[in-house]
């Protein structure tokens, strides 16, 4: 039997909510597949930094080195302190996110299939810069390095998941020097791989294409502040946060977290959709080698949401968070 340590972050406001239905969905999974989890709960965040002062207590990045992979649900203000030391010290160098159409999800276009692969660890969010009076600089660091390996999952992915297009989202127009070295890369990397479809999109052009032409796109590859931006605006177009997973996937480790944050109001109301953790968890299987599971959790959620029985109220029902974590375990 295949045993898997987790290292299980609630995080704040509806984070622990959302993961609760989570951690359901995939104690139900031990009870029908030969899988076993051990579940390494870590706390961090807001309400501990109100508490001690720390949002991201020391060990914590050694806990989630020693399990197999992280599930985290969503911390609020402290979300720079917490995510980007995780990001950075364990090389979460892709973050991945699927925007997909998911049945009975009220949404802006159809045919939406596309996965943002945004490099993760560089770009404006390098935190270089300074302060003074009546001015500011953010220095964006591009490598040639990042950028290949970047490129180079993006890929390996279209490979590895038969797709047939990967479009290099850059501003090298203007940003000449740090966008120059990024798209050289990518154009080096695509040469290795002829049988996947090329093509590169300014990232202006590419915000506008999102919402007239969404069906172009299929694998975007991007730099960090720019696949940040372009991931929330592909999540809006197929029914926004509560549906949205997301990996931040290194060559060791990886974390698993839906997109949204603590949405302070719905905490403890029980109103929050799990949907996007239960996805993330489906994703954290997939990247666990454990595909057919992973694609078991994904078409439950599908089965509930065609079904349109057990919704929470951003879909239009008037379900509670573990009332769609429970659906979704009979579905199992
Ligand atoms: P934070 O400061 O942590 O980012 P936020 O409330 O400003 O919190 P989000 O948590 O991303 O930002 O959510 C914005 C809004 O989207 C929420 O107020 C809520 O209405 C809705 N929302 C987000 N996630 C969910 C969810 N899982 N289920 C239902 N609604 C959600």
């Amino acid at each position: 039997m295949a045993k898997y340590k987790i290292a299980e972050i609630p995080g704040d406001g509806i984070g622990p909510d959302v993961m609760a239905a989570a951690v359901k969905v995939l104690e139900t999974l031990e009870e029908t597949r030969d899988l076993s989890f051990e579940f390494n709960r870590l706390v961090v965040g807001d309400e501990l930094k109100e508490r001690t002062g720390v949002a991201l207590p020391p060990g914590t990045i050694d806990e989630i080195r020693k399990s197999d992979v992280a599930l985290f649900a969503a911390v609020g203000d402290t979300a720079r302190e917490v995510l980007l030391p995780i990001r950075q010290q364990l090389d979460l160098y892709v973050n991945l996110r699927p925007a997909k159409v998911y049945p009975n999800v009220p949404h802006l276009k159809e045919d939406v299939d596309i996965v943002m692969v945004r490099e993760n660890t560089e770009g404006i969010y390098k935190m270089i810069g300074d302060r003074g009076d009546g001015w500011g600089i953010n220095v964006r660091v591009i490598t040639a390095k990042a950028s290949e390996r970047i490129a180079r999952y993006a890929f390996e992915y279209a490979v590895k998941y038969d797709r047939k297009l990967v479009t290099s989202v850059h501003k090298s127009n203007v940003l000449n020097y740090s966008c120059g070295v990024f798209q050289e890369a990518c154009q080096r990397v695509a040469e290795e791989y002829p049988g996947v479809e090329f093509n590169e999109v300014l990232v202006d052009a590419c915000a506008m294409r999102l919402i007239l032409r969404p069906e172009a796109f299929d694998v975007i590859v991007t730099t960090n502040l720019f696949g940040d931006i372009l991931s929330d605006e592909a999540a809006g177009l197929v029914g926004g946060l509560g549906m949205t997973p997301s990996g931040n996937i290194g060559d060791d480790h990886a974390m698993f977290e839906p997109i949204h944050g603590t949405a302070p109001r719905l905490a403890g109301t029980g109103r929050a959709n799990p949907m996007a953790t239960i996805l993330s968890a489906g994703m954290m299987l997939d990247w666990l080698g454990e595909k057919d599971s992973a694609a078991v959790v994904e078409k439950a959620v599908i089965d509930v949401l065609k079904e349109a029985k057990t919704l929470t109220p951003d879909l239009g029902g008037s379900a509670k968070t573990m009332d769609v974590a429970s659906a979704v375990c009979e579905k199992l």
